[in-house]
Formats: C-alpha cells, structure tokens, sequence
C-alpha cells in the first residue's frame, strides 16, 4: 500500500519503519530532514512536504505533538491552506497523535466532508513498544473505519483497542496518561525515600515491583538511572517521552475533567508538578526526569 507517514519523532520514525519492514511504500515527511533521513535509511521514501507525502497516498498516518499541530495541518491556518484538500478521495487517516477529542471532531467532520475517512488512534508502549512494535491502539472511528485501519495497526501493535466514535480512542489516552503521570510521580517519590534512607535503588525497585507497589515504571521505566540499562533514566532522560508532552496530556485531562465536572485531585496535583519541573528547565528531558523534584541533592 502507497502510505504517507507524517511526523517522524521519538514514536513516528519507528512507527513508519514497522510499515516499510511490512513491505509498504512510506513517503515520510517531518520538518526535521534528520528525521526524515532515519525512515529513509530503513527503506522509506523522502517527501518534500506534508502535500507532497500525501500524493496518491491510500492512506496516512499523523504522529504529531498537539492538537494545534494536527489541526493546522489537516484544516489550515491563515495563509495555508489544508492538507485535506490535496488527499485523495476515499483515502484513510490514521491520526496517532495525543490531542484533545474536539480537535479530532473537527477534523473527522472536516474530512468527512471531503469523502476522506479520518479517525484517530493515539497510542500507549512507549518508544519502546514502538521499535518493537507492541504499541496499544486505542481507536476512535466507526466499526468499518476500523476495519479499513486494522492491517497498518498490527505492523506497528500488538493489542487494538475500539474505545468509541472518532474522539474517544483521545478519551482514553488521556485517562491512561493521567494516571501514568500520577504513578510515575509516586515511583519517583518512594525511590528517592528509600534512597534518602540508604537503600540501593535496584533493590528497593525490585522489592517494590513484586509488591503491592508494582506498577509499569517499575516493570519497564524506573526513573532511577542505572535501574534499567534501556530506560531513558540511564541515558541522561534522553528519547522517550518529554516532560512537555506529559504537561499537555495532564492538561488534556484537566481541561476535560472541568469541562465534565469530574473530580481528579491526583491529576491536578500531578499537573502541577510537571508544570514546575518543565519551568526549572526539564521540559525536553524524558517525563520520568521529575525524580530529580524529589530527590536529595
Ligand atoms: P516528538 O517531539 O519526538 O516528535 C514530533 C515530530 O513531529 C517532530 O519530529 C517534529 O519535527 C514533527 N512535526 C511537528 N510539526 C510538524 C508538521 N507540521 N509537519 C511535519 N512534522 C512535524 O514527539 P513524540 O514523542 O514522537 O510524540 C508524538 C505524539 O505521540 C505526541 O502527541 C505524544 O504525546 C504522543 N505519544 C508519545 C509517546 C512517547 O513515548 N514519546 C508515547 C505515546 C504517545
């Protein structure tokens, strides 16, 4: 299949070499040539930009940081106009990226409009999940949309999730993403307590995950450098998933949770903190860097 891939960060460039890897044509397209270059060395195509990737493309996978990002791109902004006008009709978007509900609405609707299925699928794994790719789809579209999106989705996961109509596979992303920021926030705090008590953190995190305390970071992403020799602690907070990126998905939940009257204390609170660590400079560093707002110096 001729697929654009948009976005090739930290999740997108992986993401689009599982599809090459799967025998499909990728034009890839980033702002960043570097990024363009890592897919183009595994095979994938160079696309001179998003409207030149998109040429005769059946489908197209986005995996942008925010709702702005996807939104300037598909609808437009001022001067530019949107990328739904040069996709072919009958085409497939696949809009991976973590942004709020309404944006995928609109341009679900948008897209609708123009004869082009859109639906979104952010995902949960990790860049991890990513090269391997074991990645969570959680998928907001209709049955038959889903079924269109299927065989891309299982070259780059392994478990797809129908969470609802197109907004809701964003719904549960940001659940799941509040409560990670909040148990990344409590790993971090009982590390650095047991730290500041004497105990190796190796063994207090090994303890800790056949515990009761067990949980993902402890499993796969302990914010202790040197815990997991692949975890982004053990490589300066470098890769992974950014302290900003989680800012805007706590934020995502909180802009919900008032917009719903719904009471979420924790994810406020971790909100808050992510917010004060990104201000003293860590915003582009790895989202378990927040142990270092916890630990002794
Ligand atoms: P990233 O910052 O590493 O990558 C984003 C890429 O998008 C960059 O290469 C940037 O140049 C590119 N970009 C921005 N605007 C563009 C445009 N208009 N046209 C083309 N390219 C453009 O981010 P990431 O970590 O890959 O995350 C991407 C999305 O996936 C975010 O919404 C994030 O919340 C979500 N996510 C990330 C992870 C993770 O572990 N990193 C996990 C799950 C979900």
């Amino acid at each position: 299949m001729q697929i654009a891939f948009i976005g090739l960060g930290n999740m997108g460039a992986p993401m689009a070499i599982n599809l090459v890897k799967a025998g499909h044509s990728v034009k890839a397209f980033d702002l960043s040539q570097d990024a363009i270059a890592k897919v183009v060395a595994a095979g994938g195509h160079v696309a001179t930009s998003a409207q030149d990737a998109v040429q005769g493309a059946e489908a197209i996978v986005t995996m942008l940081p925010a709702s702005q990002h996807v939104e300037a791109l598909f609808l437009g902004n001022g001067n530019a106009p949107g990328l739904l006008q040069h996709i072919a009709k009958g085409a497939l978007v696949i809009d991976s990226s973590t942004i709020a509900a309404a944006t995928s609405q609109k341009v679900a609707k948008a897209a609708e409009a123009a004869g082009i299925d859109f639906i979104d699928a952010p995902v949960s794994g990790g860049t991890g999940g990513a090269i391997a790719g074991t990645l969570t789809f959680m998928v907001g579209g209709s049955d038959a949309q889903l079924d269109r999106a299927r065989p891309l989705l299982e070259k780059m996961g392994a478990n797809i999730f129908h969470a609802g109509a197109v907004g809701a596979g964003q719904t549960a992303k940001i659940c799941n993403n509040m409560l990670l920021g909040i148990l990344m926030v409590g790993t971090s705090e009982a590390i650095a307590l047991g730290v500041a008590n004497g105990l190796d953190p190796k063994v207090l995190s090994e303890i800790m995950r056949r515990s009761s305390g067990g949980n993902w970071a402890l499993e796969k992403y302990n914010p202790f450098p040197g815990v997991h020799e692949n975890a982004p602690a053990s490589k300066g907070y470098a890769g992974g998933f950014g302290t900003d990126l989680m800012l805007k998905d706590l934020g995502l939940a909180q802009e919900n949770a008032i917009t719903t009257k719904s009471s979420t204390p924790l994810g406020g609170m971790a909100r808050a903190i992510y917010a004060a660590h990104s201000i003293a400079g860590h915003g582009g560093e790895d989202f378990s860097s927040v142990i270092k707002m916890l630990q002794k110096k």
